[in-house]
């Protein structure tokens, strides 16, 4: 069987990946951070529609965490993908001169640093280059990186430019090895995301400024990285999807 890992998959964006994913064949490694028992739901999900799935915590910012997220994906089958979704706006919205250092160097660590290690884990297991079988890569990206998010979190806004040209330049570098690399970039996405910024109402208040009037769905998010793992999007590589309503 397949097997996908994803990291951040207990709850939001992570979550409704998994549970397609599972659906349609892949054996799911559900990483989390430290909310094990919504990442137990998730796997329980699986389990009982008839999937397969386990739950794994670690970090990914932590170089061994990574590690052990993948040497024990390799004892379900042969890796078929990453979803690098693991994320963090920091909790602090607000200006740029207001910004604790240690956030941002979290936010960095997380959103930068997770995407590098899990992406280097992978291609180390699925690259035709050092044995493997191939594979797709999708990362979790996000609008704000065009936008800069001005007010709110230019420092996770940034964490996400480097997200998509660490997506673009990994593609090239492994195009020609069987791996695809691509991102998604959300919009606004009705996830625990916003409230854990102390901004519960943050997507009722953009509602209006997106040109479809309304957040997405993570199901939404999720059929888009569902769709760029799966040879359908055999020729797509290196390329950001927004998924955004149009904003
Ligand atoms: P969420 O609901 O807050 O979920 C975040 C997930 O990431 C959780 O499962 C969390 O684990 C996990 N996580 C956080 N830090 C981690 C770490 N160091 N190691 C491993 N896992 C970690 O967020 P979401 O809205 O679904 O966001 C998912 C991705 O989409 C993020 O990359 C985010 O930047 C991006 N995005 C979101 C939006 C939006 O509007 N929601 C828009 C654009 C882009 P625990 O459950 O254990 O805490």
């Amino acid at each position: 069987m397949s097997v996908l890992i994803v990291t951040g998959g207990g709850r939001g964006i992570g979550a409704a990946v998994c549970r397609r994913a599972a659906a349609r064949g892949y054996s799911v490694v559900i990483n989390y951070a430290s909310d094990e028992a919504a990442a137990e739901r998730v796997r329980d999900d699986v389990v009982a529609a008839g999937g397969k799935a386990v739950a794994v915590a670690g970090d990914v910012s932590d170089e061994a965490d990574v590690r052990r997220l993948f040497d024990g994906a390799a004892e379900l089958g042969d890796l078929a993908g990453l979803v690098a979704n693991a994320g963090v706006t920091g909790n602090t919205p607000g200006r740029l001169d207001e910004q604790d250092v240690r956030v941002v160097r979290r936010v960095l660590e997380v959103n930068v640093l997770g995407v590098f290690l899990c992406a280097r884990e992978a291609v180390r297991r699925m690259s035709t280059r050092h044995g493997g079988q191939g594979g797709a890569i999708v990362t979790v990206s996000s609008t704000a990186a065009g936008r800069g998010s001005p007010g709110e979190w230019v420092h996770y806004a940034a964490s996400k430019a480097a997200v998509d040209t660490l997506t673009y330049g990994l593609a090239l570098e492994v195009a020609a090895e069987g791996v695809r690399v691509n991102a998604v970039a959300p919009g606004t996405v009705e996830t625990g995301l916003h409230a854990a910024a102390g901004l519960p109402d943050r997507p009722r208040l953009r509602a209006p400024l997106i040109p479809m009037r309304r957040v997405g769905t993570p199901e939404e998010i999720a059929e888009g990285v569902l769709w760029l793992l799966s040879p359908d999007a055999s020729y797509v590589t290196g390329a950001v999807l927004p998924i955004s309503g149009g904003l």
